[in-house]
């Protein structure tokens, strides 16, 4: 049978997605100025629109998530101080060492299950006030969770969290980039979430659909700090509207469809969880991101993943056994269906190929 779709399945990412033809068409007509004046009337209008999404006073256009994470870290902290994250975060983990760099801070990993962590894990994690110690400034939490599988954190443990770390003075930053998948997942509203922390971070650019962006929001005069920072860290741009266009097309027609992404998450993971020699880990999908693992005496997660990709399917490698999928606006349920029919297929043959091979 010949491959059916104009484009591969490309699960390795919710970063992938092309824009669609309204949004293309939305880019086109961007009214634009030059937003290092702070003249851009479309990234002015994105502004507001996520500050009111998020019920904070302020928010400021950025080109990547990982700046708006960096540009948060600055703002809150001092060279020196401590920040508690979890363990597996994107901040700590797949930011390229930016606490380090950028802010000259430390950072204090804690554990969670799946990146989830409750006010209990944080016990005894503020240093004493000493000349010998750093000094704890802010906590990071991430929703949903990337590495934890798109895991939802409950809104009961942000609450005792944050509660906790403001009770002790500490400031509290989210790393929303996949918040509106949560939002859409729970009902909880993004402005219920994001009360309880300082800043808070969202990504245009994953499954929300937009080429480019994120945005981090606040109050009023750490934004204006953050636009300083932003500055310094190279990230203020001319004509950003043309790309900010296409971010408030993304908040105006991609956050609802998100659950057809949940929805194919769920088909995948079903038909991956009754393949011999995989595993879902962890077990049960909350959004839109699959991690799997491949048992080692069938194959490695580069073998799947390459004879995956000669049947148009692409999959993420993240470890030796660790393999990871994600759904987005640019794979349909057929193409999720063909995906799981792949990964039977070659389950099948790597399976047979080791049994031959051990006789
Ligand atoms: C993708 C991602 C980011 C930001 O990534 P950029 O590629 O810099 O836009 C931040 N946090 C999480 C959890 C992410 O998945």
């Amino acid at each position: 049978m010949s491959y059916p779709f104009s484009a591969p399945v490309d699960l390795r990412s919710d970063t992938v997605t092309k824009p669609t033809e309204g949004m293309r068409r939305a880019m086109a007509a961007a009214e634009v100025g030059d937003d290092v004046y702070d003249e851009d009337p479309t990234v002015h209008r994105l502004q507001e629109r996520v500050a009111e999404l998020l019920g904070k006073e302020a928010a400021l256009y950025v080109p990547s998530g990982t700046m708006s994470n960096q540009i948060a870290v600055r703002v809150h902290t001092q060279p020196g101080d401590e920040i508690l994250v979890e363990a597996s975060c994107h901040i700590y983990n797949y930011e390229a060492g930016g606490p380090a760099v950028l802010s000259h801070v430390m950072c204090r990993p804690i554990p969670g299950r799946y990146g989830v962590l409750d006010v209990d894990d944080f016990e005894g994690m503020i240093r004493p006030t000493n000349e010998h110690y750093a000094q704890t400034r802010l906590v990071c939490l991430e929703n949903t969770h990337n590495r934890g599988g798109g895991r939802i954190f409950p809104l009961a443990n942000i609450e005792r969290i944050c509660a906790w770390a403001h009770e002790h003075g500490l400031r509290t930053h989210l790393d929303g980039a996949r918040l509106f998948n949560a939002v859409v997942a729970t009902g909880v509203a993004a402005c219920e979430y994001a009360r309880h922390f300082d800043t808070v971070s969202v990504c245009f650019s994953k499954g929300l659909g937009a080429p480019v962006g994120s945005a981090l929001a606040g109050p009023r005069e750490l934004i204006a700090r953050a636009r300083r920072i932003r500055k310094v860290f190279g990230g203020g741009m001319r004509q950003a509207g043309v790309i900010a266009a296409a971010a408030l097309y993304a908040l105006e027609h991609h956050i609802e469809r998100l659950h057809e992404d949940h929805e194919n998450a769920q088909r995948l993971a079903r038909v991956i969880d009754e393949i011999d020699g995989l595993v879902l880990d962890p077990p049960d999908v909350h959004t839109n991101i699959i991690w799997f693992e491949v048992h080692p005496t069938v194959a490695t997660a580069a073998e799947v993943a390459e004879r995956a990709r000669q049947r148009h399917v692409l999959l993420g490698v993240g470890g030796p056994q660790t393999l990871r999928a994600c759904t987005h606006l640019d794979v349909t349920r057929e193409m999720i269906d063909y995906a799981g029919q792949v990964l039977r297929e070659v389950m099948a043959e790597l399976a047979a190929t080791r049994a031959k091979v051990r006789g």
